[in-house]
């Protein structure tokens, strides 16, 4: 009894006399070890271990108080002491240890934490992809403690746990300043605190913390003194959310718009979203975005983020932009087609509207040469802070970048410390199979992973609610992977991120004017892109990136910046539009980089073979009518022939269709396999191919009222059907408009099967009249096609209703080409020669 009182009594004073913890602890919280404390950490060791061994031998229980809790002390020291040595071999090498998660907690009653123990153990991969099911014992969970009486670690005899493969590790070797990233403790504190206060400020705190706010003032006098502004910062310092308001504050509307344009839809929708929350007013209202197929604005809307393209369209109706008093051109280093026009035509009003206020804004590149475009119009330098980012190559070559992905995100997810992941890819496609694999892996390593992993793609297609997942704070205990493109790399700032794995590719448009073909294509990022998407770890606080790819690659495989689009794309659109502006000396127009005069020369000539235009180059009436038609030149044309021929409702949905087809039916599904087929058969593939499949898909989902469970019953997505049903609602708007739909037969009529044929025909000539450049017939070993005009390899993709079809079909047209393994030919429909003899004379004629 005596003994008991004693311990309980003298705990604290013995701790003092014995060993001065309090000494100790301060510099085990240090950053790196000392000599001096590795000395010590080899003393402590072996002490622990003459503990052990007497735990071993007479039992925990038999110890003294005070030997248990010097113990414990002990033992805490000593993790402490460990996990400074892994940061050090982390930070130093940039090899992180795997997935290994500190083995030896122990919890200051000295009991085991048996959660965490657990998460430590794991065996080697025998076989499987990643991941293998290992047998594991309650044996090996507890080695070394067998001696403890506390049951709580023990686990059922056998139990099958999925454990991670480290052979499967993806290997990185580290690059980068040493020097940085020895502050990288240091920031990381300072990091912890500016989250923690970011968590507790109000809109209005957080729109003060934001870099640019300091230079409001100085931005509203630049602003008021100069009609053009370039505007450079680093991504995430408030120039998209806060310029635009901040002009809107100090009273630039004037009674008309601020205008703020993006090269994405996404990033035009999610950040007018967000300006309307700090604006305090319904999107719609005060502030709303305008893109394609989807406009909320009204009359209200003073503050207004469109993608380029719309104002483009909007340049149409308004050539001076009389309803905007500023407008701001975001993200111009994007370069995307559109955006270098638009310049082109701003730099014009803002000659002739003394009124006007133009804004460039570009994250960090390029600001001289926009400067020098606008007549040395001055910079506005924002300075921002970028913490350091550890860059790790990977040691060999990944043949799958999805793959590398895959194994990367978990390698982060189970041995670093908290942040949360951006994965750059190349699309859709790529995001949501990244997206289930992702989750699928998670599931089985339930168990094991110390957070929880949510997964959040964004793509232009996703629903909104959806979008704004990513932005959602990562709850406690819980780990964020955003799945993106390259939209992230500037125009969508992500809160949190600290670890960064970029696949290294990036999928541009292509368009070759030598062959006419275009194809969407993955290519290399450049150098600026990896730079920008690295950097996105280091927004909150030092970060990693992993790169997917080794470092002979970045310098000798990587361009060192982007081309832009204007001189890789195909120019028949915008071409088409500036005529319709009557701008027609396109080889004297005003362009930051000019096009090369031959891909002016094609998309000339495609738009003369389309009718667009006459033998002396004026845009015909077709032409104008082409041009008022918020899609490609080629949809148009479809369009506009199917007015001709009657069937013009058809091809409307047929063309909103075609916008959704990668995404109609669920993925994987055998059922969805077979509903695709059921369609196909219906809609009498064979003969009308892809094209008229969709039609049918339409028109039964018609027929059934936009019912969500007739989707379901038929592995639809009801979304991208709704989707197709606004996108086929305004383009019917428009079309009525132009005269197209008239004369057509009403619904009411009841058509028979021949009825049916013939249209079936007609909606195939129509849109015959848009594509036939894209024509191809069957070569001679009958498997791969010969584009009609350059004589190019193409073969049908694997997803066509006429891919290996028997006997196949002589010759196609394609909606579009996607190189990927072969150059693929998706969506296509069987044509006749004499189709293309009637709707391209000028095309093929000659040459025939
Ligand atoms: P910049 O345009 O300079 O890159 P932004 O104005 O886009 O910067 O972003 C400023 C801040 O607003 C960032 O901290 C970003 O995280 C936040 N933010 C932007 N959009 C959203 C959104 N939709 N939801 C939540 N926060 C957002
Ligand atoms: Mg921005």
């Amino acid at each position: 009894g005596n003994n008991i009182s004693l311990e309980t009594g003298t705990d604290r004073k013995e701790e003092q006399e014995d060993v001065d913890f309090s000494e100790l602890r301060k510099v085990a919280r240090q950053r790196y070890l000392t000599d001096r404390e590795k000395k010590q950490m080899i003393l402590l060791e072996s002490e622990l271990k003459d503990y052990e061994r007497d735990i071993e031998k007479i039992g925990w229980d038999n110890l003294s108080g005070k030997e248990r809790k010097e113990y414990s002390l002990k033992k805490q020291v000593m993790t402490i002491f460990n996990r400074r040595r892994k940061i050090e071999e982390e930070e130093l090498t940039g090899h992180g240890e795997g997935f290994q998660i500190q083995n030896d907690y122990i919890t200051s009653e000295g009991r085991i934490d048996t959660k965490r123990k657990r998460q430590a153990l794991y065996g080697r991969r025998e076989g499987g992809i990643g991941y293998e099911v290992k047998e594991m014992t309650a044996e090996k969970q507890i080695t070394g403690f067998t001696h403890l009486k506390d049951e709580s670690h023990k686990i059922p005899e056998k139990k099958y746990e999925y454990v991670f493969d480290k052979s499967q590790k993806v290997e990185f070797s580290m690059d980068g300043d040493d020097e940085e990233i020895e502050d990288a403790e240091k920031f990381r504190l300072e990091a912890k605190i500016a989250q923690e206060e970011a968590r507790v400020k109000s809109i209005e705190q957080t729109r003060k913390s934001l870099p640019v706010y300091k230079y409001r003032n100085q931005l509203i006098d630049a602003v008021k003194k100069y009609p053009v502004l370039i505007v450079v910062g680093e991504t995430g310092s408030g120039k998209t959310t806060q310029l635009p308001q901040y002009l809107y504050e100090a009273g630039f509307a004037k009674g008309l718009r601020i205008g703020c344009t993006q090269p994405r839809r996404v990033a035009a929708t999610a950040v007018a979203v967000r300006v309307a929350d700090e604006v305090g007013t319904k999107l719609g209202d005060r502030v709303g975005y305008s893109v394609r197929f989807d406009d909320k604005t009204t009359d209200k809307t003073v503050i207004k983020y469109m993608t380029d393209g719309m104002l483009l369209r909007e340049f149409m109706s308004d050539p001076d932009l009389s309803g905007y008093s500023v407008m701001m051109v975001d993200e111009a280093h994007e370069r995307t087609l559109h955006t270098d026009i638009l310049l082109g035509l701003l730099k014009e009003i803002s000659t002739q509207r003394a009124d006007f206020r133009l804004l460039i804004s570009s994250a960090t590149m390029d600001a001289e040469k926009f400067s020098a475009y606008f007549n040395d119009a001055p910079i506005f330098n924002i300075p921002g802070r970028r913490f350091p980012v550890a860059i790790h190559y990977t040691m060999q070559p990944e043949a799958n970048y999805l793959h590398a992905a895959t194994t990367t995100v978990f390698q982060i997810h189970l041995s670093q410390g908290p942040g949360d992941i951006l994965v750059f890819l190349t699309g859709q496609d790529e995001i949501e199979t990244m997206a289930t694999n992702l989750r699928n892996t998670a599931e089985k390593l339930a168990g094991q992973m110390p957070l929880e992993l949510i997964v959040c793609p964004i793509y232009a297609n996703l629903p909104p609610e959806k979008q704004k997942l990513i932005f959602a704070p990562t709850p406690k205990k819980s780990r964020k992977v955003v799945l993106a493109t390259n939209i992230a790399e500037t125009s969508l700032t992500i809160n949190g991120i600290a670890y960064v794995v970029d696949s290294g590719f990036v999928k541009e448009d292509i368009y070759s004017p030598a062959t006419g073909m275009q194809a969407l294509t993955v290519v290399p990022c450049s150098h600026a892109s990896a730079d920008q998407r690295a950097g996105r770890a280091g927004r909150t606080g030092p970060g990693k990136c992993f790169r997917l790819y080794t470092k002979w690659a970045f310098s000798h495989e990587m361009p060192a910046s982007s081309t832009p689009e204007i001189l890789r794309a195909n120019l028949s659109g915008v071409v088409l539009q500036m005529m319709s502006l009557g701008i027609s000396d396109l080889i004297h127009f005003d362009f930051l980089d000019a096009p090369a005069p031959e891909a002016l020369i094609k998309a000339l000539e495609q738009l003369y073979a389309l009718g667009a235009l006459n033998e002396k180059g004026e845009l015909t009436r077709v032409g104008r009518m082409m041009a008022d038609l918020p899609c490609d030149p080629m949809l148009a044309k479809c369009l506009i022939t199917g007015g001709d021929l009657k069937c013009c409702k058809e091809v409307i949905s047929v063309v909103a269709m075609l916008e959704e087809s990668g995404a109609l039916f669920y993925k994987g599904a055998e059922e969805a396999a077979n509903s695709v087929e059921k369609f196909r058969s219906r809609s009498k593939a064979k003969l009308g191919g892809d094209h008229l499949t969709l039609l049918e898909i339409w028109q039964e989902f018609v027929e059934a009222g936009f019912s969500v469970q007739w989707c379901r019953d038929n592995y639809l997505q009801y979304r991208s059907l709704n989707r197709a049903r606004n996108v086929r609602n305004q383009l019917e708007k428009l079309c009525r408009r132009l005269g197209l739909e008239e004369g057509e037969e009403e619904s009411g009529k009841i058509e028979d099967e021949d009825d049916k044929d013939r249209k079936r025909i007609r909606v195939m000539k129509s849109i015959t009249s848009g594509f036939f450049s894209n024509a191809a017939k069957l070569s001679r070993s009958g498997e791969s096609y010969q584009t009609l005009k350059k004589h190019q390899s193409v073969w049908i993709h694997p997803s066509s209703a006429l891919f290996k079809m028997k006997p196949p079909v002589r010759l196609v047209i394609y909606n579009e080409l996607v190189l990927t393994s072969k150059e693929f030919m998706r969506n296509c429909m069987p044509i006749t020669e004499k189709w293309l003899k009637e709707y391209a004379p000028h095309y093929y004629g000659r040459s025939r």
